[in-house]
């Protein structure tokens, strides 16, 4: 290892992973989403590796995601999920980037952009069915999709798509799920009465698409699921493979006496006379802190706890009796099959969802890709 720390992604595992999910859309296209660097994983390479694995469209929160990815090359129709008025919309109108609308104001930028740059603006009318996220009310529904389809017929704007998201779909007998499918049906007919011809109409995340099959229309937006990890963990992987593995390099062992305080607070003391391994990984990395004293990481094919906190570049584990050389690997999470805990176990021993765990790995922590997809030239 060049670095102390680095993340193993998995890029067939994304292959399989979207395969998986293009299979049970069932004739739904699938966007990928890989906004937050591909959920940790690599903008760029998540994409390509979703692409391979049958995916369609790509799925940011950003234009600036957007821009990059096709700077990288990806030709491929590209939405932009989260929008905010001062977002570079010449740039991403140039570049042929979709933009979520969800109100009259953004048509208006996007008319001044379309005009700006000579091209007409792809957008996706969002609408709030009932997440109160972005999107229009039902009551600014309306207003909305007359100022898309007026700016449609000056030429600025073209309406690619109609589309709203899901607040519970990991519950999926939550009530509200079956309420935003209804209030969306209006939408769509809404707005076809009006004369929209959209491309796609879509909804579902990854819980969505696994588990309610009224709600695929004609496009599905998986994102944590395209990296392996469960969205509704209580009903297991769904066939999934997790993608990423965190490895640490274990720095160094040593011999301590019996109530040696541990790290800074001293939150842990040694019971005993015991060995002490120093991982190179910390907060810094993205290792949880208030995971201190709590989660798990397999040292040389064993499991052990981390003893006392978490710094920023470091943590140690009790390894008791057992004295492994210093210099070999560390397993913080993987897909499980060696023992090691998932992003998932983590997630829930300090009480968060799998995609804060990989979606929080530093910026310092090199991404090293395998697979057959990690060797498609830049
Ligand atoms: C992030 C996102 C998704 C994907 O959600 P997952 O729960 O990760 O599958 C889908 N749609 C939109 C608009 C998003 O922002």
């Amino acid at each position: 290892m060049s670095e102390p720390v680095e993340a193993r992604v998995d890029l067939d595992a994304i292959r399989a992973n979207v395969a998986l999910l293009r299979g049970r859309a069932a004739g739904a296209e699938v966007m990928a989403m890989v906004k937050a660097e591909g959920y940790g994983h690599g903008l760029v390479e998540a994409a390509r590796a979703a692409l391979d694995g049958g995916a369609t469209w790509i799925g940011v929160a950003r234009v600036s995601e957007a821009l990059r990815l096709r700077a990288a090359g990806v030709t491929v129709p590209i939405l932009s999920a989260v929008t905010t008025p001062g977002e570079p919309y010449e740039d991403a109108v140039a570049a042929g980037v979709d933009i979520t609308v969800g109100s009259p104001l953004l048509v208006e930028r996007l008319v001044t952009a379309a005009e700006a740059t000579g091209r007409a603006a792809r957008v996706h009318l969002k609408a709030d069915t009932g997440l109160s996220r972005g999107g229009a009310t039902p009551a600014d529904w309306p207003a909305t999709v007359e100022a898309a389809l007026a700016a449609q017929a000056a030429g600025h704007v073209e309406v690619v798509g109609l589309m709203s998201h899901f607040a519970c779909a990991d519950e999926p007998s939550h009530p509200s799920v079956g309420r935003q499918l209804a209030v969306f049906r209006d939408a769509v007919d809404h707005a076809e009465k009006a004369g929209a011809r959209p491309q796609v109409r879509h909804l579902s995340n990854s819980a969505g698409l696994l588990t309610l099959p009224e709600a695929r229309y004609d496009l599905v937006r998986p994102g944590i699921a395209v990296y392996g990890l469960s969205p509704i963990p209580a009903e297991g992987t769904f066939g999934l493979r997790p993608a990423m593995t965190l490895v640490a390099e274990l720095a160094g062992v040593k011999r301590v006496p019996a109530g040696s305080g541990v790290s800074y607070g001293h939150t842990y003391v040694t019971p005993r006379e015991t060995t002490l391994g120093l991982v190179a990984a910390g907060y810094g990395d993205g290792v949880p802190r208030h995971g201190s004293g709590l989660l798990d990481v397999l040292v040389d094919g064993r499991r052990y706890r981390i003893a006392g906190r978490v710094c920023m570049d470091q943590f140690v584990v009790d390894l008791g009796e057992h004295d492994p050389r210093p210099g070999g690997e560390v397993l913080l999470f993987g897909p499980g099959d060696r023992g090691e805990p998932t992003a998932q176990d983590w997630a829930d021993t300090i009480g968060t969802i799998s995609y804060e765990i990989v979606t929080r790995i530093g910026a310092r922590v090199p991404r090293v890709y395998t697979g057959a997809s990690a060797d498609v030239d830049e």
